[in-house]
């Protein structure tokens, strides 16, 4: 594990790499606390921190009161080395965001035992930060295709909306669903149905840019946001239809023709200011034309202000 030592005393400095490098940490040398901080700050920086307290252009403290106003998921451990040794000098180094204390001239084998304790710490931290990171995804993302799920693409519908509103842009939603999906179950089966879903998902990922989103709205029907000009999203829902029915889906032996039709509406400020149930209502409206007409196609609802 990488070790930072902060320390403006030369002697002191070597004395520390000298034992911790004996105990098998990667050591990173600061000779005063504006270098400490600089080193922080870099990425892949040291997790662990043998810090001195009085240090010239930036003492201990102060590189503690940074580490902490920069609000850091994942903050460095800092041990705060020190001569000090009053109760009150304790709290303030404790209280200013060190995580532990140790008074100079120190016992090397605490020295050592206080170490593993931050090392133990940064170790549960990650562990903690990868779960947390996972859960979060989890929580928005749909497990068979990856995609955001309803949760997550409806929450981001609003959003989607002022950031169009804010950049005079136009929003496009669309209503894709799978043509008849059901029949692709009876005929094959459910896990072949599955695979479908996966690759269709996979052929309109690869129409969209990366500011449009799309994501699993239900069963076989997905949600689409796509910010931009009236006429770039004209061509990207056709895009996406001719994508899907381009070739067959080949699982296995097997070789599915799919399709899908689409629904698309604008969102308008005129006629539906914050109402996302309007404006998903004319994207449905839009979806059942597209079907009616023969399905593997894309249909249009214009907001009510401009029929
Ligand atoms: P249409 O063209 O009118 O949309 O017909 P459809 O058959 O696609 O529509 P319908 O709503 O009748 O059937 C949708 C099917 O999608 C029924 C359901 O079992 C299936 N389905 C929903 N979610 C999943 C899933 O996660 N995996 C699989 N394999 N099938 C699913
Ligand atoms: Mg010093
Ligand atoms: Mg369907
Ligand atoms: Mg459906």
């Amino acid at each position: 594990m990488k070790l930072l030592v902060a320390d403006d005393s030369k002697v002191s400095r070597m004395m520390l790499l000298a034992i911790t490098e004996g105990w098998g940490y990667d050591v990173v040398l600061a000779e005063d606390g504006a270098q400490a901080w600089q080193i922080l700050q870099q990425e892949d920086a040291p997790q662990l921190i043998l810090l001195d307290w009085e240090m010239p252009k930036m003492n201990g403290i102060e590189v503690c009161e940074r580490v902490i106003a920069r609000n850091h998921g994942n903050p460095p451990y800092i041990l705060l080395l020190t001569s000090r040794t009053t109760s009150d000098d304790i709290v303030e180094g404790l209280s200013k965001g060190a995580n532990d204390y140790l008074s100079k001239p120190f016992d090397s084998a605490e020295l050592q035992v206080r170490l593993q304790v931050g090392k133990r710490m940064i170790e549960m931290q990650t562990k903690l930060n990868a779960t947390l990171q996972e859960l979060t995804k989890l929580a928005s993302h749909d497990a068979l295709t990856g995609i955001l799920n309803r949760r997550a693409i409806m929450a981001a519908l609003p959003k989607e909306i002022k950031r169009v509103e804010r950049q005079e842009q136009a929003l496009s939603v669309g209503m894709c669903d799978i043509d008849h999906f059901k029949e692709i179950n009876d005929t094959y089966g459910h896990l072949v149905g599955d695979e479908v879903l996966i690759e269709v998902t996979k052929r309109m990922q690869e129409v969209l840019r990366d500011y449009d989103l799309l994501g699993r709205y239900g069963g076989e029907e997905f949600l689409m946001l796509t910010p931009g000009s009236t006429t770039h999203c004209t061509s990207v829902y056709q895009r996406i239809c001719n994508a899907v029915s381009a070739q067959p889906v080949n699982i296995d032996k097997l070789s599915i023709s799919v399709t899908i039709s689409c629904g698309v509406t604008r969102y308008s400020v005129e006629d539906d200011g914050e109402d996302i149930s309007n404006l998903l209502a004319r994207a449905d409206e839009a979806l059942y034309q597209a079907k009616d007409s023969g399905r593997n196609q894309v249909a249009f609802k214009q907001p009510i202000s401009q029929t």
